[in-house]
């Protein structure tokens, strides 16, 4: 689980999936194997890369995010925040970050208090006047959510969000997730059942 090295892949024709010749050890990253919360974390964020990220294109700055990730997460403890952030962070890098300051549709910011709603297949928020209908997005939940998206994974270690507004960031960024990417994140079934930090 999220050992880091060189690989060496071969094309095959016909099959999507590329044959993995020969595996580099450089870091095992033993420290996510012992604690299931961690593990958890690391296999969502694997897969949250392989299924957002377009096939065999190189994204080093995904790579890089993913890297510093699994780093803090095998250094600390598998917390909520630096999910988040990491989240938004690796949308962000794929240029598939929500509108957040602003209403999507028609780009008003002075969005203050109000609450908006949430349609990440219309860009991220939309403003009372735009929607009527669709999940409503906390003033709260939206401010944290671009705080969240600001931030790096250093800011992470020292964020902390109550129950309610993370489960409420979760649910927006999961309904983003899945505006961009087809199936059930067989990953996620994991995070719920190890509980906890998710
Ligand atoms: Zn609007």
């Amino acid at each position: 689980m999220g050992a880091e090295g060189q690989a060496a892949l071969r094309e095959r024709p016909g099959a999507d999936l590329l044959l993995l010749e020969e595996f580099d050890v450089r870091e095992a990253r033993l420290g996510l194997a012992g604690d299931m919360g961690k593990t958890a974390h690391a296999a969502y964020a694997l897969e949250l890369c392989d299924r957002l990220c377009p096939p065999r294109h190189a994204e080093p700055a995904v790579f890089d995010w993913l890297r510093e990730f699994l780093l803090r997460l095998e250094a600390g403890r598998a917390s909520a925040e630096r999910l988040r952030v990491f989240e938004l962070g690796l949308l962000g890098r794929l240029g598939l970050s929500p509108a957040l300051d602003r209403c999507a549709v028609c780009g008003r910011s002075d969005l203050g208090e109000e609450n908006t709603r949430w349609h990440p297949e219309q860009g991220g928020v939309l403003c009372a006047s735009c929607a009527r209908r669709g999940d409503i997005l906390s003033a709260t939940t939206r401010q944290v959510l671009a705080r969240l998206s600001r931030m790096s994974l250093d800011d992470a270690e020292a964020a902390s969000l109550d129950r309610d507004t993370n489960a409420g960031c979760r649910r927006a960024i999961l309904g983003l997730v899945r505006t961009h990417i087809a199936g059930p994140l067989r990953s996620l079934d994991f995070i719920e059942k190890m509980g906890g930090d998710r």
